[in-house]
C-alpha cells in the first residue's frame, strides 16, 4: 500500500480519494492511436479503459488546512452504481473533520473537481466545509457563464454559482499566494483558468498538478491531449513546462488522476522521462 501522506519540508500533504471514473481509451484520447499506448501497458486496464482516480489533497501548512479539489461528490439518485462519492467517508476514516478545512482551492471547475463543494437541503445550499473560503480562478469562473461552455461545466449552477450568494467565494487572478509556502499558479489549457498549486518549504518543492496531466504516460508524451483539454495547444505548453520543471528541480508531484495516492517524481533514464510513483 503506497503512502497516502507525504511531507514537503514542513508541509503535510494527504491524498483522499472520492472514487474513480473510467473511460474508453480512444474516447478519452481520441487523437492518440491505440497502438501508441502499447508502451504504457500499466496505464490501460485489461478492458482497454483509462481509470482515473479522483484524489483531493488535504494540505496542512503554517497552521492552516487547505483542500485542493472536491471530487465528483455525492452519488446521484439516478446512478446508484457510480464508483465515486467516497470522499467524506474517507475523511471520517482518517479522523479528519470537514470543519477543519480553512480553504477549498479548486484547480479548475470541471465537475469531477467541485462535487463536494456543497449539498442542497430543503432547496437551500449548504457548504460541505462550513468554515472554508472557496478559492477559484476568475477565468474559469467567467467560463462557467459562457453558453458555449455549458457542457464543460454542467454542475456550475449547483456546485459553484451559489458560493457567491453565500459570501464564501474568493475569485483570484494570476499567481495567488495562499501563504509563505503555497502559491496557486496559472497553468491554462485544460480549462481557461486552470491552476496548479506550488509548494515550497525548507528548500523542498512540490506541485499539485490538477488536470494539467491525466495519465503517467503524459510525463513522457506531454503532447498527448485528452478530450477534456479545452485548448489543446495551451494544455500541451503548460504540461511540458510543469513536467520539465519538475524533472529539473526534483519536485514531488501530486497528480490527482494518477493511480492513488498520485505521489511521485519525474525521473530520466536513457534519454526518456518516466513517472516514478512513491
Ligand atoms: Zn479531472
Amino acid at each position: 500500500m503506497p503512502e497516502s501522506e507525504v511531507m514537503v519540508g514542513n508541509v503535510r500533504v494527504a491524498s483522499f480519494s472520492d472514487g474513480k471514473l473510467e473511460f474508453d481509451l480512444c474516447n478519452f484520447y481520441p487523437s492518440i492511436p491505440e497502438e501508441n499506448w502499447a508502451r504504457y501497458p500499466e496505464d490501460v486496464t485489461a478492458e482497454h479503459k483509462i481509470s482515473l482516480n479522483l484524489a483531493s489533497y488535504l494540505i496542512r501548512s503554517q497552521g492552516i488546512t487547505i483542500l485542493v479539489d472536491t471530487g465528483m461528490g455525492p452519488v446521484p439518485e439516478d446512478a446508484p452504481e457510480s464508483a465515486w462519492g467516497e470522499l467524506l467517508s474517507n475523511f471520517e476514516a482518517a479522523g479528519v473533520r470537514t470543519d477543519e478545512v480553512d480553504k477549498v482551492v479548486m484547480t479548475h471547475l470541471h465537475r469531477d473537481h467541485v462535487g463536494w463543494n456543497m449539498v442542497s437541503e430543503n432547496d437551500r445550499y449548504r457548504p460541505v466545509f462550513p468554515n472554508a473560503r472557496y478559492v477559484l480562478s476568475r477565468k474559469d469562473w467567467e467560463a462557467t457563464r459562457m453558453p458555449e461552455y455549458a457542457e464543460r461545466f454542467p454542475t456550475a449552477s449547483s456546485k459553484l454559482w451559489p458560493l457567491e450568494e453565500l459570501g464564501i467565494l474568493d475569485v483570484v487572478e494570476g499567481e495567488y499566494a495562499i501563504n509563505g509556502e503555497l502559491t496557486a499558479l496559472p497553468t491554462p489549457g485544460h480549462t481557461p483558468g486552470h491552476m496548479s498549486l506550488l509548494i515550497s518549504s525548507q528548500g523542498q518543492k512540490g506541485v499539485v498538478m490538477g488536470d494539467a496531466i491525466h495519465s503517467p504516460a503524459q510525463v513522457q508524451e506531454w503532447e498527448w491531449c485528452s478530450r477534456a483539454d479545452m485548448d489543446p495547444d495551451r494544455a500541451r505548453a503548460s504540461r511540458r513546462k510543469l513536467v520539465e520543471k519538475a524533472e529539473r528541480e526534483g519536485t514531488l508531484i501530486a497528480a490527482g488522476h494518477f493511480p492513488a495516492p498520485g505521489f511521485g517524481r519525474v525521473v530520466r533514464l536513457q534519454d526518456r522521462r518516466y513517472w516514478q510513483a512513491l
